[in-house]
């Protein structure tokens, strides 16, 4: 089976390699988000590095880190909730008040919505503060994987991405 999800070169460029949470999203994002002549060695150099040969996959560092992907990930997916569910009660209140001010029926309405506007608000700064929290968690466990084990990645990139126009900032070298 092949590996979705842990370290890979040229996920992003700019850097050598990073944590991938899922492949096949960042392929598909590749895609859309890649000027046509750009996708092709991206898609090229972006390797997801074999398990058994990912240095320290035994480690707590990279347990942690791990971990920390993980809460980032569903941290953010919170954080994307409660917007929508935001903006969703804020259309309903700004449509409520127009009623409003034509009709003059739909006041208490509007005065409802806008106390779920409140509501929903604070449902999105907290998830927000906690996929802040994440993103910070998941600095520090980078940095603490990275420390220990970043020098052993580097050299498992020459061997691994033969030929590679990397040159310590870009695959894009003009
Ligand atoms: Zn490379």
């Amino acid at each position: 089976m092949k590996i979705k999800s842990g370290l890979a070169f040229h996920c992003y460029d700019g850097k050598l390699y990073e944590f991938v949470y899922n492949y096949d999203e960042r392929v598909e994002w590749i895609k859309i988000s890649k000027r046509q002549e750009e996708q092709e060695l991206s898609l090229r150099l972006l390797k997801m590095i074999p398990l058994k040969l990912v240095p320290g996959r035994e480690d707590k560092e990279y347990q942690t880190l791990i971990n920390a992907s993980e809460i980032v990930r569903k941290t953010g997916k919170a954080c994307a909730k409660a917007w929508e569910r935001y903006k969703e009660v804020w259309k309903s209140c700004s449509e409520s008040w127009v009623i409003y001010g034509e009709a003059g029926k739909a006041l208490d309405e509007a005065r409802k919505v806008s106390k779920k506007i409140v509501k929903v608000g604070e449902v999105c700064g907290k998830t927000r503060e906690a996929r802040n929290k994440a993103w910070g968690n998941y600095g520090r466990a980078w940095e603490a994987y990275n420390n220990k084990w970043g020098t052993k990645i580097v050299s498992l990139h020459e061997e691994l991405c033969p030929n590679c126009p990397w040159n310590g900032q870009t695959i894009f070298p003009s």
